[in-house]
């Protein structure tokens, strides 16, 4: 197997990439390519950048150019259900755009010319991404005063659906519209359902998980830095390690 793992967030990628023995770097695109070992399974490591086409061409290239047979994406995003608290993860299920309007061509969300308003993950990697999350947030690889400083108590992970757009979600009322819209979307990026539209259209299985990073409304801009660096990417880290090991 050789497996694509992308992030829209440099901390986590990076950290990614240190654990690969002597990484062969590729520059295409604008973007670089980091091929190797990571813990004994053939990868290809890239940094996405933030939105729905710079995250679609990172993945295009990592299926076409790679040839990768899975893809993973992992990432931070802010919550729309109200259950959900900063430092929990969402192993995404059905994907949606939430700013795809072509009406009235097409309905609302639905993506012009495919039919569907939504892609699915693959079950299969659904089901071992979710056992690896469970067995990471059950370890203690988080520092306590870390957890406390972004008042994680008890993080915990659940599946579900997950919308994309390119806009920064940081307003009640951006947020308040996506939730009514679509209310049974768990969170809200900026890349996954791009991703997602890529892989089913060359039909290539992934999975996509995504750590609580704000409540998507006007406390979003919280200190994201510290947050990648001292929580997003250990949990990045530590989920992709299980993943392969399971
Ligand atoms: N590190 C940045 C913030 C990253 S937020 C900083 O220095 O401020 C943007 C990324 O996080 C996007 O790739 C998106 O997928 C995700 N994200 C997190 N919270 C989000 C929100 N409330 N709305 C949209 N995207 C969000």
């Amino acid at each position: 197997m050789r497996i694509g793992i992308m992030s829209a967030m440099h901390e986590e990628i990076n950290a990614l990439i240190q654990t690969v023995k002597s990484p062969r770097t590729t520059r295409l695109g604008d973007r670089s390519y980091y091929e190797g070992d990571l813990w004994g399974t053939e990868a290809v490591l890239a940094f996405s950048r933030w939105g729905k086409v710079a995250s679609a061409s990172t993945v295009a290239t990592l299926i076409l150019k790679f040839e990768v047979d899975v893809v993973l994406f992992t990432g931070v995003a802010g919550a729309m259900d109200n259950a959900l608290d900063i430092g929990d993860v969402v192993v995404g299920e059905a994907f949606y755009q939430h700013d795809m309007d072509a009406r009235p061509i097409f309905k609302q969300f639905e993506i012009p010319l495919a039919g569907k308003s939504f892609f699915l993950a693959s079950k299969k990697l659904n089901t071992k991404l979710l056992s690896a999350t469970e067995a990471f947030l059950h370890s203690d690889a988080i520092d306590d005063d870390v957890k406390k400083t972004f008042a994680i108590t008890a993080p915990k992970v659940i599946t579900g659906a997950i919308a994309s757009g390119d806009k920064f979600v940081s307003s009640n009322k951006d947020a308040e519209r996506i939730k009514q819209a679509l209310p049974q979307v768990k969170c809200v990026e900026m890349e996954g359902a791009a991703v997602a539209q890529v892989c089913a259209e060359y039909d290539v299985p992934f999975g996509i998980i995504r750590t609580i990073s704000d409540s998507a409304n006007h406390t979003a801009d919280i200190d994201f830095m510290k947050f990648t660096q001292e929580v997003a990417s250990k949990y990045s880290i530590g989920i992709i390690r299980n993943f392969l090991n399971a």
